[in-house]
């Protein structure tokens, strides 16, 4: 009975709301696609670099191919962030879990909320074969949930249907 009459929750990458989150403190506004989910859901942000404790501004990290595994790495220093960034995205993401979230919009090409297609350094040359270590996480534990990189929202349409499947899955989470 506590949750009736609230909007669907959906996650978001902070930076497309306007948070200066970024790794050179800028950020990602898409300001008809937050004005549009405000009016529809109770956004829920999420920086899961800042979360992390990486800071703003901050040195930027990529996807390495490195001995056959993809790693999330520092461009400059060539630290290994991958360990402490999924086990970071695990933990986030069933506190998300917790919330009630029916849906997440990511933010594209990023190393850590990229869905698909996210560039990754091998061999010198950047292939886009790579997804984000924070939405694999997000992908992994809720195979269930909406998700969609904010750029495929652009289109009326494609978010008319994406926020009729964020309500589909409210509906089911509530029972
Ligand atoms: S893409 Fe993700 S990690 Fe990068 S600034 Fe935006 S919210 Fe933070």
């Amino acid at each position: 009975m506590r949750e009736k009459g609230r909007l669907p929750r959906v996650g978001i990458s902070a930076c497309l709301l306007g948070q200066e989150v970024r790794w050179d403190g800028r950020h990602k506004l898409d300001a008809p696609l937050a004005e549009r989910l405000a009016r529809e859901v109770e956004l829920v942000p999420v920086c899961p670099e800042v979360e992390l404790g990486l800071g703003v501004p901050r040195e930027p990290i990529r996807l390495e191919r490195r001995s056959g595994e993809t790693r999330l790495v520092a461009v400059e220093s060539g630290r290994d962030l991958t360990a402490s960034m999924l086990s970071f995205a695990r933990s986030r993401v069933r506190d998300l879990s917790a919330l009630g979230l029916s849906g997440y919009v990511l933010k594209a090409r990023s190393p850590s909320c990229g869905k698909e297609a996210v560039p990754v350094l091998e061999d010198g040359r950047e292939e886009k074969t790579g997804r984000g270590f924070f939405a694999r996480a997000l992908l992994e534990l809720l195979p269930d949930l909406p998700v969609e990189e904010s750029e495929s929202l652009g289109e009326p349409a494609a978010l008319l249907v994406f926020l009729e499947r964020v309500r589909s899955h409210e509906a089911r989470r509530r029972g």
